[in-house]
């Protein structure tokens, strides 16, 4: 990654999606710069938010970064992104479904204010979208090819995802499958065998969904996530049961179900974890 000041400009060149992005923008709202970005892969929406996610070096969730300020201006060249390793798209499709579940379930409880209930309508257009076009869209990255289903899902990754959560509120914006996420970023074995976040998050969703008892669009989006090889398991990220309790642990500690329309408790995770393992196991 390269940065550098040119006035009173902060310019930021990244070969990245996601924290490559949000290092940058923390650095750009600490100093109070104009920021603009150019992702050269679609892995998450970083490059169209105001909030920046802070890790520790090791790898785990230190904390959430906002400035109410977004970004000045986003360059997106498709052709840079099909060319791009395609798991990084694998991964942003995940991320971008998290989004519509999310928003849709921490404000179930509440009437939403303007600004609020905008970003919760637009947040459809970060699952349906990339269900219909994803796996077209996956493979014809991995050719390195630019398509329309392609370009629908870059946009739906980048700039849905991003209006979402900038209309938002921070409450909306995350929920239980970015708490499971950040549980995860505990286990030594996530960072080890490159665990992307978009990839962790998209199997939170599937824990959210049975934990909600949302089943049947948590069997559609189980059966999306096979076709293209999203995990679906414990063993897809490298984790055990006997990890939980630490995943449990760290996954409420954070903000992201202070407002949820029912209090998530660390069985509640587990139960929902062993019955994905369960209803996995039979659709095999
Ligand atoms: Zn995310």
């Amino acid at each position: 990654m390269l940065e550098f000041s040119v006035g009173a400009v902060l310019f930021s060149a990244h070969a990245g999606g996601g924290k490559a992005i949000d290092t940058c923008k923390v650095l750009a709202h600490s100093t109070n710069r104009p920021f603009f970005t150019f992702p050269t892969i679609a892995s998450t929406c970083a490059s169209c938010t105001s909030l920046g996610i802070v890790y520790h070096p090791d790898g785990s969730l230190r904390e959430y970064s906002f400035s109410k300020i977004p970004l000045n201006h986003i360059f997106i060249n498709t052709q840079i992104i099909a060319e791009a390793p395609d798991i990084y798209l694998w991964a942003g499709m995940g991320d971008t479904m998290t989004k519509h579940y999310e928003c849709t379930i921490s404000s179930r409880n509440d009437i939403p204010a303007h600004s609020d209930a905008m970003g919760i309508a637009l947040s459809s257009m970060c699952a349906v979208p990339i269900m219909r076009w994803g796996e077209k869209a996956l493979a014809d990255c991995k050719a390195n090819q630019v398509s329309d289903e392609l370009t629908e899902v870059i946009l739906g990754i980048i700039i849905s995802t991003g209006f979402v959560s900038n209309f938002v509120q921070v409450d909306y914006t995350t929920g239980l499958a970015h708490a499971i996420y950040n549980g995860f970023t505990v286990l030594p074995s996530t960072e080890e065998n490159g665990h992307f976040h978009g990839e962790v998050v998209s199997y939170g969703i599937l824990v959210m969904l049975t934990i909600d008892k949302q089943y049947a669009e948590r069997d559609t989006l189980y059966k999306f996530s096979r076709s293209i090889g999203l995990p679906t398991r414990l063993a897809d990220i490298h984790a055990k049961a006997e990890d939980l309790a630490k995943v449990t642990a760290k996954a409420l500690a954070g903000i992201d179900v202070r407002v949820y329309p029912y209090t998530v408790t660390e069985q509640m995770i587990v139960d929902g974890i062993m019955e994905m393992e369960a209803y996995d196991e039979k659709m095999r």
